[in-house]
């Protein structure tokens, strides 16, 4: 393995958006090394994955982490950076996207909104994102070229016009979901204008706009984004993966938030090498109830190709979650844990009592089923303690949990 002071000098401190050369780094057979060429070599390929994209913010934080630990291949590393297990760990039946999100375009909207629930929209702002996400379960629309006119977004007055008239067609929607890629890449004056558009519908009666900013680049939380979510009366629903993300840079805005009375809530997948033990998750929600931030959802990874390596098996996540809600505080019981599907979210409760084939499990929701593949137990190494949450805890008590229950005993 190649030392972390070189990869680190290798990996630098500037905005990168395409992988590292393969020159910039000192040791030939570091595994990590050959992933990220990997990366390269398979999008020349054609395949639907996204290109390296660390900002600054993280980039820095990743190199905080690599000091702490020696190595690579930490939480906020493998966020950012992929796995070498990445390119060789598959299971059957992944697909493109599971959640078939291109069934639920309108008609003359295609890439600008998915309408799959009566009473809301996601609305495609932009497809680009402030940083990529190693797990991503839509590399197919984050980073896609589905933007309007040269602008870089979907904020333009003649999509807003169409997205209106949808609106008024459809008086049922009373909630639109500004999302993407991510919002916060956009001009804030073009945000302020679909703002102010959408609000203005009178069967609208709530926003909300989700964003990595806080983790991948706080800064762009100024005071003019603040005060648009504060008249406009937009919930903000942040993607924070570990609790480590949420440093004292991302708690300033968060906490001017908190004081302007703006709704916060978190929304996150649960994935391996990141954030699989309840310690990790408990630790997330307190130093995000800190910042005013409600534990909102906890997702089931997508069967998307190329994700296996960071998906953690169905029982696994309900052990975890098991663990949350009996030693957490009530309010963590709060949090959701479900699954996006073709039929809609779905839950635990939701899964029928036999298999429809090995590792499989059917999911039935009012009157529709879905067959959900899971990763085979032994693919699913919980990830040590030690590993995810190596700067130690604020607030999370990690006694817990017996050393042996980190990383080396499996759920059935
Ligand atoms: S921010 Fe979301 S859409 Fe963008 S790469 Fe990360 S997971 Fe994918």
């Amino acid at each position: 393995m190649c030392s972390p002071k070189a990869c680190r000098e290798s990996y630098g401190k500037e905005f990168r958006t395409e992988p590292v050369s393969a020159e910039s780094y000192n040791e030939a057979a570091c595994p990590f090394k050959a992933a990220v060429e990997k990366l390269q070599q398979l999008r020349a390929q054609g395949e639907d994955i996204l290109p390296l994209k660390v900002p600054p913010h993280y980039q820095r934080l990743i190199e905080d982490e690599v000091n702490e630990l020696g190595d690579f291949g930490g939480p906020l590393y493998n966020v950012a950076y992929p796995k070498p297990e990445r390119w060789t760990t598959f299971v059957p039946n992944e697909v493109k996207n599971f959640v078939a999100d291109n069934e639920h375009m309108p008609a003359g909207l295609e890439d600008v909104i998915i309408h799959r629930y009566t009473g809301k929209i996601l609305y495609l702002t932009t497809s680009t994102c402030l940083g990529h996400c190693q797990y991503c379960f839509r590399p197919d629309i984050a980073g896609a070229a589905n933007q309007d006119e040269g602008a870089g977004d979907n904020l333009s007055p003649h999509i807003l016009d169409r997205i209106c008239a949808y609106l008024e067609e459809h008086p049922r929607i009373r909630e639109v979901i500004l999302s993407g890629g991510d919002p916060l890449t956009c001009e804030i004056s073009r945000l302020e204008y679909a703002v102010q558009r959408l609000t203005a519908v009178p069967s609208v009666k709530s926003c909300r706009l989700h964003t990595r900013a806080p983790a991948y680049a706080p800064q762009g939380l100024t005071d003019r984004f603040i005060r648009l979510l504060e008249h406009c009366n937009i919930h903000l629903v942040i993607h924070a993966v570990h609790p480590y993300e949420l440093d004292a840079e991302a708690a300033t805005p968060l906490l001017a938030m908190r004081r302007r009375g703006i709704m916060m809530y978190n929304q996150f997948p649960l994935i391996r090498g990141i954030n699989d033990h309840p310690g990790v998750i408990m630790e997330l929600g307190y130093r995000c109830t800190e910042l005013g931030v409600h534990m909102l959802s906890m997702f089931i990874a997508d069967p998307i190709k190329f994700c296996a390596a960071y998906r953690v098996r169905l029982q696994r996540v309900f052990d975890i979650a098991d663990e949350i809600f009996f030693h957490g505080e009530a309010w963590l019981s709060n949090m959701r844990v479900c699954q996006d599907t073709p039929i809609g979210k779905v839950k635990r409760e939701h899964i029928l009592p036999y298999a429809a084939g090995p590792d499989q499990h059917i999911f039935r929701r009012q009157g529709r089923s879905v067959t959900y593949q899971d990763i085979p137990r032994e693919l699913d190494n919980p990830t040590p303690l030690s590993r995810l949450l190596y700067a130690g805890t604020a607030y999370a008590d990690l006694s817990l949990w017996p050393e042996r229950y980190y990383g080396h005993e499996r759920s059935a």
